[in-house]
């Protein structure tokens, strides 16, 4: 019998039900964890996803992608194969994936994280036998602090700024990131001006009902003294171009896992940089590991192979698979952020509370 999930050259496939999860190229059926560029992609037929990550993915890949929704804890049967989705706290509707068939039950994690950020549904484990976990800062080295720490860091630097009236540029991943700074910080410092590419989230994401602050997105008419005492959030690859010059003098930042690593100031060409990850850290991948117990591992983006040696030196039975998933947290994937997202509005059919139902669906 083959296994419920296994890893083929389009992505983790589900044979019994023919659905891959996060395909990197297109399939007749996809299941989707989130809506980042490395997991949702076009191409494929139809798609199955949390009720704002099909938002999401209209805004970003096309209002024509077909697209069917499960919210959490509903259960979707394919060909006798049970499919569900549980949060993975990582940002506005991603989940980890429950996949069961005659009581073999795999689950696949997506990007997960444990600290709460406000604006995501907090991570639940899951019970199960297999389990795929991402890995992304799978090494020792990376320890979070608490995100209040953190956000008094960055209070702090643009309390400074505004002081001084310099204004406080920060490079954030638009989906997420942006969002997540935007209910954290301390809005009362000054004005939140915000990239088109980040506008174009937020207005969705409040479209789906999350409570954002007050924000504005930045245009040619913005007037230079606005950017005074004001948080600028921004993707990266803005950062230095034209773009930022009349915010001028301003001061950089970025929030990401990376600022742990030595050497992100030289190569982000960066004034500060903040601790803030959407990602688990290594604490919290084992605890997760943890307490699915599962006694098969699979470890897919970032660290696979020395966070999977790890765990069979635990005496997990743990193994390693690559996919083309990974780097939304860093400054790789940042360029992307300048793609001109195709605006559709979503209200016609976000969903209502009636539809969520914690029944099943056969799809
Ligand atoms: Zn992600
Ligand atoms: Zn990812």
């Amino acid at each position: 019998m083959p296994s419920l999930l296994s890893f083929t050259p389009r992505g983790i496939y589900c044979e019994q039900a023919d659905v891959f999860i996060d395909p990197w190229k297109g399939v007749d059926r996809a299941i989707i964890t989130h809506a980042h560029s490395d997991h949702a992609r076009g191409g494929s037929k139809h798609y199955l996803a949390h009720p704002i990550t099909k938002q999401l993915m209209h805004a970003r890949i096309g209002k024509d992608l077909s697209i069917d929704t499960l919210w959490p804890g509903q259960v979707g049967t394919i060909n006798g194969v049970k499919f569900s989705l549980h949060p993975a706290g990582h940002i506005p509707g991603s989940m980890q994936v429950r996949v069961e068939h005659k009581g073999e039950v795999w689950v696949a994690s997506g990007d997960h994280k444990r600290h709460a950020d406000g604006i995501s549904e907090p991570f639940e484990p899951v019970k199960c036998h297999t389990y795929i976990t991402e890995c992304t800062f799978g090494l020792p080295i990376y320890k979070w602090k608490e995100p209040t720490v953190i956000f008094n860091e960055i209070d702090a630097w643009w309390r400074k700024n505004a002081a001084d009236g310099v204004c406080s540029v920060i490079s954030a991943y638009s989906l997420g990131k942006a969002q997540r700074l935007m209910t954290g910080v301390d809005t009362s410092i000054g004005p939140i001006l915000v990239h088109g590419a980040v506008a174009n989230m937020n207005t969705v994401l409040q479209e789906c009902g999350l409570n954002l602050p007050a924000w504005e997105q930045i245009t040619p008419a913005t007037p230079k003294e606005r950017f005074r005492n004001a948080l600028v959030i921004t993707p990266g690859s803005a950062i230095g171009t034209p773009w930022t010059t009349k915010m001028k003098p301003y001061s950089s930042a970025m929030a990401s896992g990376w600022m742990q690593l030595r050497g992100w100031r030289r190569r982000g060409n960066l004034d500060s940089g903040f601790v803030l990850s959407d990602h688990a850290d290594w604490d919290a991948l084992l605890l997760a590991v943890k307490e699915t117990g599962a006694e098969r591992i699979i470890a897919t983006h970032g660290y696979t192979d020395l966070f999977s040696q790890y765990l069979r030196s635990m005496g997990y039975n743990a193994t390693a698979e690559s996919t083309e998933f990974g780097g939304e947290d860093g400054v790789e994937k940042a360029k992307e952020d300048n793609v001109q997202f195709s605006m559709v509005n979503p209200r016609s059919s976000t969903p209502t509370p009636e539809d969520h139902p914690n029944g099943t669906k056969t799809l």
